[in-house]
Order: structure tokens, then sequence, then C-alpha cells
């Protein structure tokens, strides 16, 4: 359209000056044959010429010296010298002149020639000439006629190519294109999106195939997983990370900082957003959860915050058990170290009279009796902790093994007022034969300690389906229904003179608990106070070797 227009438009204009150019040379025609029908009249008739002649164009004729002899419209003539005129110059100087010009007194252009008769006189004939506008205004009519035709079939054309050229481009079907269905030309199109497809259709299944790898990673861990953007909004998480925050903060959390979280989970996630890691432990109910704010940092920018959440349970609650332990150990030290040394000094410093040197040093040695005991439960209680270099497990004769405690055992329990019985048959397990003695011997000791005089303790062995059970049931003090959860801790002892008295460490029962855990063993306490108490081991039977 615009190509046609313009084409339009300059042919417009050079058909315009073409036609102006021609128009004038017509008249400078007409004027010149005219001038030669005025010079042959004139050349008859003389001036007298004039008065028979008819015609609309204006006619001067001038003496050489300028002197008007004929106007034909004298309201026209100048006041100027008419030889100052550029057509009467030149006729006077080259036989004949022409020359265009505005007529003074108002806008129209005229057409003068003037011609040097032979007398010497020189006529000048003029017409009015149509201007540019006027032929532009003779010649529109057609031309807009033209222009607006050749405009209205331009644009039918152009709607028609456009449509014929954009309907099957807007026909593709985009997700399965066909090459056959389009003109030739959109071939190359159609095969780049076939292409494209098949490339998005792989990215695709690559890209889900990662998602449903990352979730199954994800929801398979323990641990808590959430993924923040820098407005806290959750992007992704793991179940685990998502049920913790909603159990804490009782609704359904889809943005941190908006949806009620309780303030040191949001404190921490806007510490990483502010470019820091940081990290805090959080106590729900019984339980103790690590969270661990990551910032994800890219070009110096903190793009999102990576939050995982951890039990940490355990971990707190050994840390605490190792600190009470620590805590309690110096102190179960310093007490028989405190004795020695007191005991030690009086003699060295000659305050012991000889008669009861036996006693002080037979009170130095049950000290460092007890003391010794203490390193050695505390030593087996770490050997026990770490798992670390254990004797090699073997088949043990449980049966035979009680036997021999309550033999080194039966001195004491003579002492005591206590009788041994043990019952049942052989019965083996798989383990760790120090280890097991050690706790058949402890259950057996505390038996005999914590007993009435006189008092009895039995041993009994039996099996049951899978479990080899080995009971210790004695007729003694029995334990209070509130300390029972607690006999397993260490140190903890509940009458701690009467322990002291008996010489116990507070480890023993604990040495037991630990013992049946490396054995794979279960501990049952039964204990009625002012009756008698009742520790069970369940081991499983030997076929399954721990
Ligand atoms: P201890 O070295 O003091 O005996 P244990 O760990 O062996 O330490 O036992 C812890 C506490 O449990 C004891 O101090 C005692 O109060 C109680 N206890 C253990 N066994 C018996 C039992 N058979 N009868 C009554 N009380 C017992």
């Amino acid at each position: 359209m615009l190509v046609s227009g313009l084409v339009l438009i300059l042919s417009f204009g050079l058909f315009l000056v073409a036609a102006y150019q021609y128009v004038q040379m017509e008249s400078m025609q007409h004027l010149k044959s005219e001038m030669t029908c005025i010079s042959e009249g004139i050349r008859l008739n003389g001036a007298a010429y004039f008065e028979q002649l008819r015609t609309k164009d204006r006619i001067t004729w001038i003496e050489a010296d300028g002197t008007v002899l004929y106007d034909s419209a004298p309201e026209q003539a100048s006041t100027d010298d008419l030889l100052e005129r550029e057509e009467f110059r030149q006729a006077l100087e080259e036989g004949s002149g022409s020359s265009t010009r505005q007529a003074e007194s108002f806008p129209q252009y005229y057409l003068y020639y003037a011609q040097r008769q032979p007398d010497g006189t020189v006529l000048r004939v003029s017409c009015a000439q149509d201007s540019m506008v006027s032929v532009m205004i003779i010649l529109s009519s057609p031309l807009l006629g033209i222009f607006i035709l050749v405009l209205v079939l331009c644009t039918f054309f152009a709607y028609r190519l456009a449509r014929q050229i954009v309907l099957p481009i807007n026909q593709i079907d985009l997700d399965y294109p066909n090459v056959d269905a389009t003109y030739r030309e959109l071939t190359p199109l159609v095969s780049k999106i076939q292409q494209q497809n098949r490339t998005i259709a792989q990215q695709m299944d690559e890209l889900s195939r990662k998602r449903r790898e990352f979730a199954a990673i994800t929801e398979g861990m323990t641990e808590g997983f959430l993924l923040l953007d820098p407005h806290t909004n959750i992007l992704s998480g793991n179940r685990s990370a998502l049920a913790l925050l909603e159990q804490t903060s009782g609704q359904q959390i889809e943005n941190l900082r908006r949806d009620g979280c309780v303030p040191e989970i949001r404190d921490t996630v806007e510490l990483a957003i502010a470019g820091k890691r940081s990290e805090f432990i959080l106590e729900i109910e019984d339980r103790s959860w690590q969270m661990i704010a990551n910032p994800v940092v890219a070009h110096g920018q903190v793009h999102g915050v990576v939050v995982l959440v951890m039990d940490v349970t355990e971990r707190e609650q050994r840390d605490q058990l190792r600190r009470e332990f620590s805590a309690n150990v110096s102190h179960e030290l310093k007490t028989p170290l405190t004795s020695i040394s007191g005991f030690a000094e009086l003699i060295k410093e000659g305050l012991v009279p000889p008669d009861m040197m036996q006693e002080f040093a037979g009170d130095i040695y049950r000290e460092s009796q007890r003391l010794m005991d203490l390193v050695n439960d505390i030593l087996r209680l770490s050997q026990l902790d770490e798992q670390g270099a254990m004797p090699s497990a073997a088949s043990v004769d449980l049966y035979a093994l009680s036997q021999s405690v309550l033999d080194r055992l039966a001195s004491v329990a003579e002492e005591n007022e206590v009788t041994l019985h043990l019952t049942g048959e052989t019965q083996t397990v798989w383990g760790v034969e120090p280890i097991l003695d050690e706790m058949i011997y402890n259950l057996c000791e505390n038996a005999i300690k914590y007993n009435q005089r006189p008092g009895s303790v039995e041993v009994l062995l039996r099996r049951t389906g899978d479990e080899v059970v080995l009971t210790v049931r004695d007729t003694g003090i029995g334990i209070p229904t509130k300390d029972q959860p607690r006999v397993f801790e260490r140190f903890f002892r509940v009458d701690k003179s009467h322990s002291k008295a008996v010489g116990g460490t507070g480890l023993g029962l604990s040495i037991v608990k630990h013992g049946a855990q490396y054995h794979n063993a279960r501990v049952e306490l039964n204990s009625r106070l002012g009756e008698g108490t009742e520790i069970t081991l369940f081991f499983p039977a030997e076929s399954k070797k721990s």
C-alpha cells in the first residue's frame, strides 16, 4: 500500500509538471500565431486594424522610445517605463522576446510575447496563464478517483494476501505440528517447532525424573529440609520439616514471617537472609531439634535460605549424661581419695598411736579398694559405651556362669546371712563372657547387699520360646516405685549411705543395662518395698548370634 501510494503521488507530481509545461507551451504558441495575424493586420491597416480586432488577450503597441501607440487594456497599464520590461528589451535587441510575470494589481500570472515590427515599433501580446494550482484543480478529480481506486484495490489485496499468509500459521497445532498441513515456505518453521517440542519433552522428562528423585531422597530423610525464598516463603520442603513447623505453630505454614511461626525459627531464618549461617536448638515436648539455616548466595546476593532440621534428642541427652557423669565421677573419686589422703597425713604427722596403725591401714586399704572398684566400673562402662575393643564373643553357658558367680559370693552371702539358690538347667547364649559374668555378679551382689537378715537369693534359668531368661530374685528391702525407673542411671542410689556402707559404686545396674544392650537383651525390674526385688534378663537364644 505504501509503495503504490508513493508511486501514485510521484506520478501525480510528474504528470502535473508535464501538463503545466504543455499548457505553457500551447499558450506561447497561441500568442505567437496571434502575433503573426496582428503584425500582418497593422502592416496593412495601421492602427485602424485594432478597431475591428476582437480578442480577449491584451495587445500593447509601442514606439521604440517607449511611447504607447495602442493598449487594449489601458487600465492594466503600468506607470513604469515599458522598455524596462524584459520582453520589450529582448524584442528591441533580438527581434522577439518573451517573459512570464505576475500582474502588479492582482496575483495572476501573465505570459508575454513581444516582437519588433519592420517599422521599428514593438508589438506585444499577453494572456493570462493558468497557474499550477488551477491545473491541479482541473486534474485532481480524475486523479483522486484513480488514487482512491488504487488504494482500495491495494488494501483489499494486501488484506487477502496477509490472511493467506497468516491463516496457516495460526492453524499450526503447536503441540503436534504437521509439515504437510501448511505451505512450503513454512516447512522450516514447522520442522523447528517439531524439533523444539522433542527437546522440551526430553527436558521435561529429565526434570520430572530429577524432581521425583529429589522428592524420594528428601521425603526419605529423617532430617527436615526446607528451601525458602528471600521473603521467607517456603518453596520446597519435606514432610518431616513441614510437620514440625505445623506442630510448633499449630497451623500450616507457607511463609515463616507471616504465618505465626515461633520467634526463634523466624529469627534464625532472618539471620540467614541477612547472609549469616545460624542455628539453634528447638525443644518440642521431650525432643530436641537442631535447626541450621544457611544462606544461598550468588553474585554477592542472598537468593534464598536452606534450612536443615535434625533430631538431636539423643545427642543432647548423651551430652547431658556425659556432663552429669563427669561431675559425678569427680565427686565419687574425691570422696575415697580425701579419706586416704587424710589417713595418710595423720600417719605421716605421727598422730596415730602404734596400736591403731593397723586399723588406719585397714581404712586406707578399704578406701583404695573402693577407688579401684569405682575405676574398674567406670572403665567397664566406658568400654560398653564406646563398644570398643571387647573380648571376642563365644557360646556362654549362663547356668555354669551363675554357679561360678554364686560360688564367689558365697562368703559375702554367709556374712549377710543370705542363702543362695540356683535353679534351672544349662542355657547357652552367644556373648562376651567377662561382661555376662559382671552382669550376673552385680545382680547377685545387689541381691545379697540389699537383702534382709536372714534372707535368700534365687537365680533362675529357663528358656521361653526364642529367649533365654535369667532371673535374680531376692527377699530384700525392695525399691520404692518412684525410684524404680532411675536405678539403672549412673551413680543413682536409693539410699546413698546404705549403698556406701555396703561398698556400692552406684554403677552396678548401669553396667547391667549397658551389658544387656550389648547382647540385645531386655531387662525387667519387679520390686516391692520391704518384700523383695526381681530383675530378669531376656537374652536372644544362641541361634541368633549377637
Ligand atoms: P550400687 O553400687 O549402689 O549398688 P547399683 O547401680 O548396683 O549401685 O544399684 C543402684 C541402686 O539400686 C542401689 O544403690 C540400691 O539402692 C538399688 N538396688 C539395686 N539392687 C537392689 C536390690 N536387689 N534390692 C534393693 N535395692 C536395690
